[in-house]
């Protein structure tokens, strides 16, 4: 297996290293420059635009879709993505294409769940070792010691988790829902107690804006949970004009300390309505670089965190992925069947009126959730 890969990936390098800039091609890529160029040195883009260039021609010729996740790098972002977005706008677009392949610009959780909603469909994820700390912190063989140890409750998992783990829920979420599906289930079973997988602290976030007690698990995202209250303060005080938007995979405090939390759809919607004139984006790197393009008038400040899972992910490896038709991802067909039922039942909800926002004034009281 080893040996093979190595030879794909020489082979892989050369085929790349095959596409040269032309005036053609500069020609063809010139409205994503025209994106890309207040963000992006001039001396990239004629590496970039060859591969842009022929995975988009890839892409028509063998019926496909790139699903670009809002942490991809901007050149996958605006250059390639068919649909871009957060996991929920992803997974509906997934169970909606009509197109033969899915390539998945992501991480591998994300890929098994476009699987699991179009099981009849190629689905590839360019990097094998796409992961993420938050779906290998929980098995299926957890869910299942849960659910013994709380019978008649709820079990609700964020969609960052693998299709096992799906497979074994009642109801999936993401950050952008989770408020409106933990109080959906509980009227559903009418109980007032819910357990919410695996993601700690969007647990405990979500415990505060609701009346609804929460179950948790210790599983973090390794780039949110490094934020701290702390940092936030000392932002503050360095850019005291600064807007602070919080992902609610952060820890409480940082929400707290914020002036907006949600999904990185609701930070986009934000940015891109309320134009502010100093922003700071508390969640992965790329969310500023591809806001910013639509957001001129903004100034994006830092700190962010890269997500190690999300940059395994190049235009190299998705023009592979299409050339070559690698790697395409299965689930296990009696798991891909529970799993849907629990992804479904998340998508048949009725859609936000608006990308939903945490209230910060809930978000500065402490509420006690149970941790497993
Ligand atoms: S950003 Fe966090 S939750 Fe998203 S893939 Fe990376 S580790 Fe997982």
């Amino acid at each position: 297996m080893n040996g093979m890969m190595g030879h794909n990936m020489a082979d892989s390098s050369g085929e790349a290293a095959r596409l040269i800039f032309t005036p053609e091609v500069e020609a063809e890529t010139a409205p994503v420059w025209e994106r890309l160029r207040a963000r992006m040195p001039a001396v990239e883009w004629p590496i970039h635009a060859p591969l842009i260039a022929a995975i988009n021609r890839l892409k028509r010729s063998k019926n496909a879709v790139i699903l670009g996740h809002n942490y991809m790098t901007p050149e996958i972002f605006h250059g390639v993505a068919d649909f871009v977005g957060d996991s929920l706008a992803l997974a509906r677009e997934a169970a909606r294409t009509d197109a033969k392949i899915i390539v998945q610009a992501g991480v591998r959780f994300m890929a098994e769940t476009s699987k699991v909603l179009s099981p009849d469909k190629t689905v590839l994820i360019p990097d094998l070792q796409a992961g993420c700390s938050l779906a290998s912190s929980i098995t299926a063989a957890d869910v299942r010691l849960i659910r013994s140890r709380y019978p008649g409750l709820p079990v609700v998992t964020y969609v960052n988790t693998t299709a096992d783990v799906k497979a074994e829920t009642d109801i999936c979420c993401t950050s952008g829902n989770a408020v409106q599906v933990v109080e959906h289930i509980a009227r559903q079973w009418g109980v007032d107690r819910v357990v919410l997988l695996p993601d700690e602290f969007l647990a405990r976030n979500v415990a505060r804006q609701t009346s609804i007690q929460i179950i948790a698990w210790a599983g973090r995202c390794e780039v949110h949970e490094r934020f701290t209250g702390r940092q936030i303060d000392e932002l503050r005080v360095m850019y005291p004009h600064a807007q602070v938007l919080a992902h609610p995979e952060c820890p409480p405090d940082v929400l707290a300390a914020s002036d907006f939390a949600g999904s990185t759809a609701a930070m986009t919607d934000y940015v891109t309505r309320l134009k502010p004139r100093q922003v700071v984006l508390i969640t992965e790197c790329a969310m500023a670089d591809n806001v910013a393009s639509e957001s001129p008038e903004t100034e994006f400040l830092r700190p962010c965190n890269l997500c190690p899972h999300m940059k395994r992910i190049t235009l190299t490896n998705i023009y592979d992925a299409l050339r070559t038709d690698r790697y395409p991802v299965e689930v296990d067909a009696n798991v891909a069947v529970r799993a849907r039922r629990a992804v479904q039942q998340m998508i048949d909800l009725p859609p936000p009126t608006a990308p939903a926002r945490y209230d910060l004034v809930k978000a500065r009281y402490h509420v006690n959730v149970e941790l497993i």
